[in-house]
């Protein structure tokens, strides 16, 4: 067995090696701290991440990497800088172990151009008096030998109808990555709210929030990357693919669901169709920025809405934004915007949704005192789980996939 195998036996396993290798007991022990970043790769960047070895109590420090390699920088002039900006605990490795994502930054220190994430932190900053929450629903597909996973080598499945949240038989092929990875997010304490199956054969989602716009891409990213890496050890791939198989199939999509603090008080309603109303002022601004590959996807079928048109309406999964049944009865909460593909980036998206929705609403009746902006961060209200980085983990979730291969 390779040492990534035997890592992935459990946090036992690990510290097992530490021991009987490295330590004595009481000896401080170096962790491991992986770093990922997103790339420059066109049109739809990839997510990266290398490891570093650092000694026992070190804060991660600011990195470097080849950005030639990455389509990040030129060879002669290859060099750029990993600021990181969140950790959380490994649930991989060992109970030391952390995860570190990262903004990437040129070598004087400015954002590089592929940083999504200052833009948005710009913005956040700004209008952090209306306290924005999201949750994004991540949908993604499994896919083998290039097909989507389970699907026969020559044909086709059985019609898409029994796969949406279903059971049994051999309809849902990747359950068990599913649970491995929803394990993991839950050990490095990410806010996962919930997965399900989707209704084509091989597809399924995650839910990650409500939480502030940079936390919840943070740790949208995060997941991302779990899933990959699970992903890996079942010998599959993970897709964000919008639209991975042609035809009468369903796309995949990253539903994005937003409130502000006025939309989520007593006469929140008014301020939910302000939003709309504003966003569908706006709508190649934002589809442009939705993902690659949504003309695809957003065909006005499959519960979508044409790319080219705009709606919202109550319960309507047929729309562009979609105002939840409760939302309409309780008169407050928040809108889900449908459009957003899988692989869509969430710094850029929370940024164009808290740009347009709060532009539009500064200054009207209700808007938030500019006064406070400064001092509150989005963070504080919402129901963040935070996670810190250090902290024990539960047991490794990833056993499953060591037993199977
Ligand atoms: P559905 O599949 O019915 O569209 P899900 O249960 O998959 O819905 O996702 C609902 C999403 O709505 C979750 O990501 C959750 O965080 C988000 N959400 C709930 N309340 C709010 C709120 N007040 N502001 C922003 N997002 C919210
Ligand atoms: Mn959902
Ligand atoms: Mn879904
Ligand atoms: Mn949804």
């Amino acid at each position: 067995m390779d040492l990534v195998s035997a890592g992935r036996i459990g946090a036992e396993g690990i510290e097992a090696f530490h021991c009987d290798h490295h330590r004595t007991k009481g000896e401080a022990v170096p962790y491991q701290a992986e770093y990922i970043w997103i790339d420059g790769t066109e049109p739809s960047p990839l997510v990266r991440s290398k490891t570093k070895i650092l000694p026992d109590g070190k804060k991660p420090p600011i990195w470097g990497f080849d950005g030639s390699s990455t389509n990040q920088a030129e060879g002669s002039n290859s060099d750029c800088v990993l600021n990181p900006v969140f950790t959380c605990p490994d649930p991989l490795r060992g109970v030391n172990d952390i995860l570190v994502m990262c903004e990437v930054l040129d070598v004087n220190g400015k954002p590089h151009s592929t940083n999504t994430r200052a833009k948005l932190e710009t913005v956040a900053k700004k209008y952090a008096s209306f306290e924005p929450w999201f949750g994004i629903e991540q949908e993604y597909t499994f896919i083998q030998n290039g097909r989507p996973y389970g699907w026969p080598e020559n044909g086709y499945p059985a019609p898409q109808g029994p796969y949406y949240c279903g059971v049994g038989g051999d309809m849902m092929p990747g359950r068990d990555i599913v649970e491995a990875h929803t394990a993991a997010c839950m050990a490095a304490g990410l806010a996962i709210e919930g997965t399900n199956a989707e209704v084509m054969m091989g597809q399924w989602e995650f839910q990650i929030g409500p939480l502030g716009p940079l936390e919840v891409s943070d740790q949208l990213w995060i997941a991302r990357w779990l899933l990959f890496r699970i992903a890996e050890d079942f010998g599959v791939f993970a897709t964000l693919e919008a639209k991975p198989m042609l035809g009468d199939w369903n796309g995949a999509g990253a539903h994005t669901n937003f409130s502000t603090k006025p939309m989520r008080e007593a006469g929140g309603y008014s301020h939910i169709v302000a939003a709309c109303e504003a966003i569908g002022k706006k709508v190649n601004e934002h589809i442009e920025h939705y993902g690659v590959g949504i003309e695809l996807r957003l065909t006005g079928k499959h519960e979508t809405a044409h790319y080219t048109q705009f709606s919202y309406g109550v319960s309507d999964r047929g729309a562009s934004i979609r105002i939840p049944w409760q939302v309409a009865q309780d008169k407050k909460g928040y809108l889900e915007d449908r459009r957003p593909n899988a692989n869509m980036d969430p710094y850029s998206v929370t940024r164009l949704m808290v740009d347009t929705v709060c532009t539009a609403a500064s200054g009207s009746k209700g808007a938030p005192a500019k006064k406070s902006a400064a001092k509150k961060t989005t963070a504080k209200k919402a129901p963040v789980k935070k996670a810190t980085a250090k902290k024990a983990v539960a047991k490794r979730p990833a056993k499953k996939a060591a037993r199977r291969r």
